[in-house]
């Protein structure tokens, strides 16, 4: 085999978020597959690169990832310097392993860079620890999202046993999520935020709690989104409801005092 592929993550958006490592390796590869969400300018750090969109479809997942495994391997026949750039980390809800076993199989040579997370992102956007002392010693990051023809998720069962945690590709299940969450123990008052495309300009954040989660997730809410779960997240939606009565105007941390005041 000719070429070496680099599994690479794009971080959470924020082109300055990228590791240096990741713009080096852009800046050398022959050729870029990438997934549907990563930012455009953070693609146009690959200068002389050949770019493939491989964003997948709902529905069609399993041929698709398939597809691309084949055209990793079939570029490492070619290519010198191939970049898999994902979102984020790349190890974390990426379908990195599938491609990793079949780059293995084939003999490819392949080294995994890592990327910022939303989660990480969305706490920095929130300003709050996701650990703290004394109260929130365990952090679990989670999606309720399977793939067709997989069994459900046993997500719950993870969260369970966590202080605190952060629910990836949630928002369109979140009353499924909210309701998973308080039959499995958690109060219904615990505080719950809706990060939106976290480290971007257009980032937003919303406060609300599990009790409030469905209502909240009903409104007009584009881009991705993270849902961080815990006791932290109070203190800055209480501040968000302070300050919102104190300036009476709709900031970007919006819907805090609602929901609070829905959940009692
Ligand atoms: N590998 C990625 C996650 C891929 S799954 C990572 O490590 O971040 C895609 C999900 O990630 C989205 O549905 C959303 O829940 C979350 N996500 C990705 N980028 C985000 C961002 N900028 N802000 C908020 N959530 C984001």
């Amino acid at each position: 085999m000719k070429g070496t592929v680099y599994i690479v993550g794009a971080g959470p958006g924020a082109r300055d978020l990228l590791t240096l490592r990741a713009a080096d390796l852009l800046a050398r590869a022959d050729i870029v597959f990438h997934d549907a969400l990563i930012a455009r300018d953070t693609l146009a750090l690959a200068t002389r690169a050949q770019m493939v969109a491989v964003g997948k479809r709902c529905g069609r997942q399993s041929t698709a990832q398939r597809f691309i495994n084949k055209r990793l391997v079939d570029a490492a026949t070619k290519f010198d310097v191939i970049v898999r750039l994902k979102g984020g980390d790349p190890l974390l809800f990426g379908r990195a392993q599938e491609e990793i076993d079949a780059l293995e199989a084939a003999r490819v040579a392949y080294e995994v860079v890592p990327g910022v997370t939303a989660a990480l992102a969305a706490a920095a956007e929130l300003r709050t620890s996701l650990t703290q002392r004394g109260r929130v010693r365990s952090f679990a990051l989670a999606t309720p999202r399977v793939g067709n023809g997989e069994e459900a998720s046993r997500w719950i069962e993870g969260f369970r046993g966590a202080d605190a945690g952060a629910i990836y590709m949630g928002l369109s299940e979140a009353p499924a999520i909210a309701d998973a969450l308080i039959a499995a123990g958690r109060a219904a008052s615990t505080p719950v935020a809706i990060v939106v495309d976290a480290s971007l300009p257009s980032a937003r954040t919303h406060y609300t709690t599990l009790a409030g989660l469905a209502v909240c997730a009903e409104r007009d809410i584009a881009g991705p989104a993270l849902l961080p779960v815990g006791p932290q997240f109070r203190a800055r939606a209480t501040r968000s409801e302070n300050d919102e009565a104190a300036t009476a105007s709709s900031g970007s941390d919006e819907a805090a005092s609602l929901a609070l005041a829905q959940a009692g």
